[in-house]
């Protein structure tokens, strides 16, 4: 299959133009988020750090620049979160960092982010299904918004005066308002939408800026349009379009959608007066090439085809891409190519990944090697497939390498996963007879006590993993303080009273690279580092091949904490689902086929556990509500194997082995049904700071299990008192019977200090007892 766009591409000869929507900002070592740090413990100046931010930005042109991307982005970079940008570039400070804002514009700023002694920060959620967090804008009816183009206008010089071709890149005025939230004092049911005439000529002034400063092209951001929106929503985008297009003193309009196809909103932008949109033509939202056929192209329009998956480390198959782009000159009055999304989900460069063998490295395209993708492909789309030839034969060699490689394929794995069948993906009995073989067997008071699994990763802890890694201590003697802080965490556990037992997960350094290291079929990285949410970055491991357990992974800590205690100790492990989330995934099957493997590896754990003797185990899975997708349609889809998954983890075990799950981060209402289908005998789920309202959704949704939602809000340093904790209690007791309900904090205490810890579980375990007295 060779392009069909290589013919008509040699017509439009070197005018398929490649870009990006955006880039990592952190540097190759982190420079950025050390700066920051810097800057806020006092050691690096203000000045300092804005001159190690304009030298990231303008090493990023150049990279991007040489590589042979013809325009690259601008306003992109942040200092924090590019939605607090914008709040800043529309004038919507909360009134309680209005006072700090105006003082010093970059402390407002980071006081905004972070919050000061006085003024909470403001939320900070997840962008779309990505994990990037943005900050939450707070709108209410009385919300005036005002024009700061500063940042915009100056980046856009900057990278002029460079000499580049820039694209100013702003989150869109419609995604903008749908992701704000009523600001505090303003009712709930306030809808920020309704302020999009108030907000479009801040827009239309920060156009006339970037016009003047000399923008040819700005680029809206507008991935809201990807979600279900309703007849109201796409209105106002149309809206939105058609006032921002009207305009005569502005650069020409590029709108920008990812992470899904734009769906019903696709008609609704195509006919408003902008001059281009940029489509993702990667996974699911590859259907989106029917959509297009379906409404006539767009005639006149400029078309950024994101055919390079902005969302994985995978190189990519760069015959397919061409192939879509050869359909796609049909379609459009001009065509060029882009990555799917902005690289920021990305690490920044392969090539520093010096311990990953070279034969698997060669499969891995980070956000540099993306951008070398799109600049080939925008060459053979433009000038004929004949100019990149040598390009095609080494990809195809790189993809035929995988393909054939014996980490891709494990036959063993991949007979075992096709041999699961119903029996393996439920448990022995049903529900009401195992609670009865588990109370038997655990002799639990009611209210039970318990935590959800981690005490605090002292810097003690973090200086002996890193002495273990450095070779300045061996084995033995990490193990030794691993055995130590085991002894403390059960002690404190006995003496406090709680009536499960954790052994405080001391040994792990995270969630899913701590299984991840030990699963065959994953791979590390070294400075993989992609954003979380400010300066906080994490590197996700890489599911690279079929997966395997070479080895038990938790078993001779949960044992070792079961011999010092006749309290039953709480098995640890992170779910098959969370276990996706937090990693990136393979491209070249089913996310579906990779949950199966994972299942089928932890659920020899969770089985190597009870034959060890541990009767009660906690499979954590709070990431399966942020991996439901973005569009209703392919939900049902997701959660049945989803929840399979899980059980297919947990079905393996008897009857009176207790199973528990564990939820955070979420509004949990779009999957109480998926709760019930897990068949896990108990949920614990955050509650505290909404008031134990889970516990009466549960019940409205006819839950029959235990639950226990949080009374100990652990993301805050303050120590809940008795009462407080009694009270919720006895608010959940209006839900569900005393038979069903646990005590336990929101979520892990990794974060917290031990002080705070001791106080809040003491006071914890009395508020129970206070309670249960009165039952
Ligand atoms: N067991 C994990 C812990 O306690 C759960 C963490 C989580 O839910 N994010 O740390
Ligand atoms: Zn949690």
């Amino acid at each position: 299959m060779t392009a069909t766009g290589a013919g008509a591409g040699k017509s439009a000869a070197a005018t398929v133009r490649a870009t990006v929507y955006g880039y990592p900002r952190q540097g190759p070592r982190r420079e950025l988020k050390k700066a920051v740090e810097g800057y806020w413990q006092g050691r690096v100046s203000a000045d300092a750090l804005r001159r190690t931010a304009a030298e990231l930005r303008s090493a990023n042109w150049r990279q991007l620049a040489d590589t042979g991307i013809d325009e690259v982005p601008t306003g992109d970079f942040s200092y924090y979160d590019h939605v607090l940008d914008t709040t800043v570039m529309v004038g919507a400070i909360p009134q309680r960092h209005r006072d700090a804002v105006a003082a010093d514009p970059l402390d407002g700023y980071f006081a905004m982010a972070r919050g000061t002694q006085d003024a909470a920060p403001l939320e900070m959620t997840k962008w779309f299904d990505t994990n990037y967090h943005y900050l939450v804008p707070e709108l209410g009816p009385g919300t005036v918004f005002t024009t700061d183009s500063a940042k915009q206008v100056g980046e856009l010089r900057e990278a002029l005066s460079l000499g580049h071709t820039p694209r100013p890149v702003l989150v869109g005025p419609v995604t903008y308002l749908l992701l704000a939230k009523p600001a505090p004092g303003v009712a709930a049911g306030f809808e920020p939408l309704t302020l999009l005439d108030r907000l479009l000529p801040v827009y239309a002034e920060v156009l006339a800026d970037l016009h003047a400063a000399g923008a040819a092209w700005v680029q809206f951001d507008e991935p809201a349009l990807v979600q279900d929106r309703t007849p109201a929503e796409l209105n106002a985008a149309e809206r939105a379009y058609r006032e921002l297009g009207a305009l005569a003193d502005r650069p020409k309009l590029l709108v920008a959608s990812y992470f899904d196809r734009l769906g019903e909103a696709l008609p609704v932008l195509a006919r408003t007066p902008v001059d281009g949109l940029a489509l993702d033509f990667t996974g699911a939202a590859a259907a989106q090439l029917d959509d297009l056929a379906a409404v006539g192209g767009l005639p006149g329009k400029r078309l950024v085809a994101g055919v390079v998956n902005g969302r994985n480390i995978w190189v990519n198959d760069l015959e397919e891409s061409l192939f879509t782009l050869g359909t796609l000159l049909g379609l459009a009055g001009h065509v060029d190519v882009a990555a799917s999304c902005s690289l920021l989900h990305v690490p920044l460069d392969a090539a520093a990944e010096h311990d990953i063998d070279p034969q698997i490295l060669r499969w891995l395209a980070f956000a540099r090697q993306k951008t070398t993708e799109v600049v080939t492909l925008a060459r053979g789309l433009g000038r004929g497939t004949e100019t990149i030839a040598a390009q095609l034969a080494a990809n195809r060699a790189d993809l035929a390498s995988r393909a054939a490689s014996p980490i891709t394929r494990v036959p063993a794995v991949r007979a075992r996963a096709a041999a699961v069948t119903d029996r393996d993906t439920h448990r022995s009995e049903p529900y009401d007879r195992r609670a009865a073989a588990q109370r038997a067997q655990l002799s639990l008071p009611l209210l039970p006590t318990t935590t959800i699994g981690s005490f605090p990763q002292t810097g003690d802890l973090r200086t002996a993993r890193a002495d273990l890694r450095a070779g300045r201590i061996d084995t033995v003697t990490y193990e030794e303080r691993i055995k130590a802080e085991i002894q403390e965490v059960i002690s404190f556990q006995e003496k406090a009273g709680l009536d499960v037992l954790v052994h405080g997960e001391p040994e792990r350094n995270d969630m899913v690279q701590y299984f991840a290291e030990q699963l065959s079929g994953y791979l590390a990285t070294r400075y993989g580092w992609v954003q979380s949410y400010g300066t906080r970055y994490v590197r996700p491991p890489i599911l690279a091949g079929d997966l395997a357990r070479p080895e038990p992974m938790t078993v001779r800590w949960t044992t070792y904490a079961q011999s010092l205690t006749g309290r039953p100790v709480k098995g640890m492990l992170t779910g098959p689902v969370t276990m996706l989330a937090w990693s990136f995934v393979r491209d070249d099957q089913p996310l579906a086929d990779t949950a199966r493997q994972v299942a089928l590896a932890l659920r020899d754990e969770v089985n190597d556990l009870e034959a060890a003797g541990t009767s009660v185990i906690q499979v954590d899975e709070p990431a399966l509500r942020e991996s439901l997708p973005l569009r209703a349609d392919t939900r049902p889809a997701y959660l049945a194997w989803a929840t399979e998954a899980f059980r297919l983890t947990t079905g393996g075990v008897r009857p009176d082995t207790q199973i528990h799950t564990h939820m955070c981060y979420a509004e949990f209402g779009d999957i109480l049904p998926a709760i019930e289908d897990l068949d896990a005998d108990v949920i614990s789920l955050e509650a505290a700071r909404s008031h134990m309202q889970i516990a009466g959704e549960l019940a409205a949704a006819g839950y029959s299990r235990e639950a226990g939602p949080g009374v100990y809000d652990i993301h805050s340093p303050r120590v809940p008192d008795v009462d407080e904790a009694a009270a919720l209690l006895r608010k959940g007791l209006a839900a569900l019977p005393p038979e069903r309900l646990w005590v336990n904090p929101d979520c892990g205490l990794k974060t917290r200090g031990w002080a705070e810890v001791r106080a809040s579980l003491e006071n914890l375990v009395t508020a129970a007892r206070t309670v249960r007295a009165t039952l």
